[in-house]
């Protein structure tokens, strides 16, 4: 078993939320949050953590990073990217070009634009992580985008509850992370009851861990996690920033 089998997020305070250092392999963690409210950023911030050499705590492994609204971007993700080496100690020093691309290419980007291609991607999932033994972490971002139009209701529920089932027997069975975002509406409360309305019991259910994420005040950049529902740990209140190199304390 691996010593470190956690995605630390590099800021303590929200690793403490999410309790043994970080996002855990082999679960299934939401972020939830309103636009801007840190939840790509912090994703882009696992998919680099995610790489840290075993040497250094690590898990030497690679990312998936399914996207299904264009949120993702390589220039942050390198930026992010090459500051986490550096803090970690794993100098990008020699042939830094060549490091650096390496490094890139054990972030496996896939686009998933609408329904359809969304759920014959998660429906392929179980071939693709056999194929990428390396693949620790898969990122969903965001869950809420495929399901914005054209789907009643019940559909939805079908939906997400097959979709449901794959991802935690993918994330039990090759000891994966899976970390999904979930835009909340504004019509949504904040208040940790009505959270459950994100998506419907069902899907709560099958989440092991879900975050709260809030956006700063004008002019301020402290923001706070929530861990608002947890198999494992006791709810918990945090604050992070994010900087030009990423998620920090
Ligand atoms: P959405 O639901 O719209 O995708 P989100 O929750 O994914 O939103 P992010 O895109 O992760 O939000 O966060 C955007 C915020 O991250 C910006 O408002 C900005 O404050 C911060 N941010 C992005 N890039 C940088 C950077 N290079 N340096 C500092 N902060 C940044």
């Amino acid at each position: 078993e691996n010593s470190f089998p956690a995605i630390p997020t590099f800021s303590q305070s929200l690793d403490n939320v999410l309790g043994n250092k970080g996002i855990q392999v082999g679960s299934i963690t939401e972020l939830l949050g309103l636009p801007g409210s840190g939840k790509t950023q912090l994703c882009l911030q696992l998919c680099a953590s995610v790489q840290i050499p075993t040497e250094l705590g690590g898990l030497d492994a690679e990312a998936l990073y399914i996207d299904t609204n264009t949120n993702f971007t390589v220039n942050r993700f390198k930026e992010i990217l090459s500051a986490s080496m550096e803090k970690c100690g794993n100098i990008l020093n020699t042939a830094k070009s060549n490091c650096e691309s390496d490094h890139l290419k054990r972030l496996h980007y896939v686009n998933a634009f609408g329904l359809e291609k969304f759920c014959s991607l998660i429906f392929t999932l179980p071939q693709l992580v056999t194929e990428r033994p390396n693949v620790r972490l898969i990122i969903i971002d965001s869950i809420t985008f495929p399901f914005k139009d054209g789907i009643t209701l019940k559909q939805r529920t079908g939906v997400l509850f097959r979709l449901s089932a794959v991802l935690q027997k993918i994330s039990v069975e090759n000891q994966i992370a899976i970390v999904i975002t979930n835009e909340m509406s504004t019509r949504i409360g904040l208040s940790t009851g009505s959270l459950v309305g994100a998506f419907g019991d069902a899907w709560a259910h099958r989440c092991n861990k879900r975050v709260l994420l809030s956006a700063p005040k004008p002019l301020e950049n402290e923001r706070f996690a929530a861990l608002v529902k947890s198999n494992n740990s006791p709810e918990a209140v945090g604050k992070f920033q994010i900087t030009i190199e990423g998620i920090r304390d």
